[in-house]
């Protein structure tokens, strides 16, 4: 393993064991969209707030493997703070990332390069997508 997939593995591990913005909360201004894997068993709901265009918060909640909690937390972090266009633009970018598609290096996703490695396992990509999945849906529903 090199010491860049070793980092990333760190990165990941840290964020299953110490998720950020874990939690839902009762607010009727947040979306929330749930999404299951049953390949592996992970099933995890986000929710988000969107005020004026920009994402002000984003919880999720789920239980799953490594890569799938992780990736929420993740998630998580790199959409808080952005507009609702850059947020999608990033998600279609991660979704070529971990499918080992050309995607947007210059992009700035955050945290969110630990994932480039799952394009080399094909079951695991469906893990490291669906946290993103059920926030595309919520954004495209807050839009509605
Ligand atoms: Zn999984």
């Amino acid at each position: 393993m090199s010491n860049l997939e070793n980092l990333y593995r760190q990165v990941i591990m840290d964020h299953y064991k110490n998720p950020r913005n874990k939690g839902l909360v009762e607010n009727e201004e947040y979306v929330k969209f749930r999404v299951k894997n049953p390949s592996c068993g992970d099933d995890i709901t986000i929710q988000t707030k969107v005020v004026n265009g920009l994402v002000e918060d984003v919880r999720h909640i789920g239980s799953g493997c490594s890569i799938c909690c992780s990736s929420a937390s993740v998630m998580s972090e790199t959409l808080i703070g952005k507009t609702t266009t850059e947020s999608l633009k990033i998600i279609e970018n991660y979704y070529n990332m971990v499918k080992g598609n050309d995607y947007d290096k210059k992009l700035d996703i955050g945290d969110a390069v630990v994932y480039s490695g799952v394009s080399k396992f094909p079951a695991r990509v469906k893990c490291a997508s669906i946290a993103w999945q059920a926030m595309e849906e919520c954004l495209k529903d807050g839009k509605n």
